[in-house]
């Protein structure tokens, strides 16, 4: 179908089945999560999300064959404007929508496939991500979480840490060492395992910002189903890398539209700072610190437009996602750190009545978007694979 022809289509079926409701801003108790457990704020949440997984788009590129919208990237990414043009929220979130659906994809069999992906598509159950480990997060490959083959089982000892709804999830995909002896990267393998095996435990980790986001997770003597594993044994790695490049590509905000559109930064400038007699922002460095902001972000969003323009229809280079990664997530925090200059003393309230909603939940926001710039691997770490991969500088090895 024409781009333009499926633009209208989209147009047209957001315009007749979104609720007016589900075109405000969703703060995080009004988002919906999969699990067992599946749970909607509100009737209108529970419709929206259910026309959107008829329609297969809450998964929008898994193939229809197993529920998914079976789009092109060039459609998802049309199929995400025009929903970010009306506001509409996001149906459904989880990590395996994010990262394992397309990794099954390409490195899952089809029994794996036929079995996970409906279930991801329409929100039967949460996944969180185990790999991170007390002694393995930028050198991700130095993970100690054994799994041992006994049968036609695993048995996994071991400890996660960091893993994001980590207490909630129903499973988790995760990276284990099958083989001690082997170099490094070519001792470990993709595990799925269920949450609620006997031996795994899981503590919640507090935040700066306040919530229990994620957690940490010890599995004693697990025993995983041999069939769980995705790929071949000891190639693990080559999943790992291919997930991540999901999850960067995810956290990358393609869109470049970071900001919270309930908050936006023009509007608080005006509202808090003023203008002065000539008709511009009352505060000089501010105005500089904004507009230099508003560039960064729309040379981040045409840079997007051009790229998906270039690969239509299939997927961008790779190397993309690595780089539109550390740009958003720090032009992110820089705008964060910009609106709490912006609110002043009135930006620092943690409760109570005299602060508005906008106003907590500013500081709230600038103290979780902390952790995007390490969650999905640092920037620090960004920069160095950007150079080897992006530029070919040479470097040492990190995630
Ligand atoms: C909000 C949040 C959610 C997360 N969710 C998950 C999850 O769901 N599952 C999961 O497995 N993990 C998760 N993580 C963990 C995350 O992937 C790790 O925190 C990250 O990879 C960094 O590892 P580390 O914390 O061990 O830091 P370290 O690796 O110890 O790094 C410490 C510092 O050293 C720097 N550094 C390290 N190596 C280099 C190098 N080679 N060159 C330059 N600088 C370097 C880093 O940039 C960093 O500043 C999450 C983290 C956060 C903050």
């Amino acid at each position: 179908m024409e781009q333009t022809e499926f633009r209208q289509e989209v147009r047209e079926w957001l315009e007749a089945n979104c609720p007016p409701s589900q075109r405000q801003p969703a703060d995080r108790t009004e988002q919906v999560w999969s699990g067992r457990d599946l749970r909607f704020p509100s009737d209108d949440a529970r419709l929206w999300f259910e026309r959107m997984r008829d329609k297969g788009w809450t998964t929008p590129e898994i193939p229809t064959a197993y529920g998914g919208g079976g789009l092109n990237p060039h459609e998802a990414q049309i199929l995400s404007k025009e929903m970010k043009r009306i506001g509409a929220r996001t149906p459904l979130y989880d990590h395996g929508i994010w990262m394992l659906a397309p990794a099954l994809l390409e490195f899952g069999n089809e029994a794996q496939r036929e079995r996970f992906l409906p279930e991801i598509v329409r929100g039967e159950v949460s996944w969180c991500q185990g790999y991170s480990e007390p002694g393995a997060g930028s050198d991700l490959a130095g993970l100690q979480t054994r799994a041992v083959r006994d049968g036609d089982e695993y048995v996994v000892d071991g400890a996660k840490i960091w893993t994001s709804a980590g207490c909630e999830s129903d499973w988790m995909f995760c990276l284990v060492r099958t083989d001690p002896e082997a170099p490094k990267r070519e001792g470990i393998s993709f595990l799925l395992i269920d949450m609620s095996t006997p031996g795994v435990s899981r503590a919640p980790i507090r935040m700066i910002s306040g919530e229990s986001e994620f957690a940490q997770i010890t599995f004693e003597s697990v025993r995983v189903p041999v069939e769980n594993l995705v790929h071949e044994e000891n190639r693990g790695w080559e999943v790992a890398k291919g997930l991540l490049r999901h999850e960067r590509k995810f956290m990358s905000e393609f869109e470049g539209g970071a900001l919270d559109p309930s908050f936006t930064l023009r509007e608080a400038a005006l509202d808090y700072i003023g203008l002065d007699a000539e008709g511009r922002l009352a505060d000089a460095t501010l105005r500089e610190n904004l507009v230099d902001l508003e560039m960064e972000r729309r040379a981040v969003k045409l840079t997007t437009q051009r790229v998906y323009a270039q690969y239509r229809g299939s997927a961008p280079d790779h190397r993309l996602p690595l780089i539109m990664k550390y740009v958003s997530t720090e032009t992110k925090k820089r705008e964060d750190e910009l609106a709490t200059d912006i609110l002043g003393y009135r930006g620092l309230g943690w409760e109570g009545d005299s602060f508005t909603k906008d106003e907590l939940n500013s500081l709230r926001v600038l103290l979780f978007d902390k952790a995007l710039s390490i969650a999905g691997g640092t920037s620090e770490v960004q920069l160095n694979i950007i150079s080897r991969n992006a530029l070919q500088l040479p470097q040492g090895g990190a995630r």
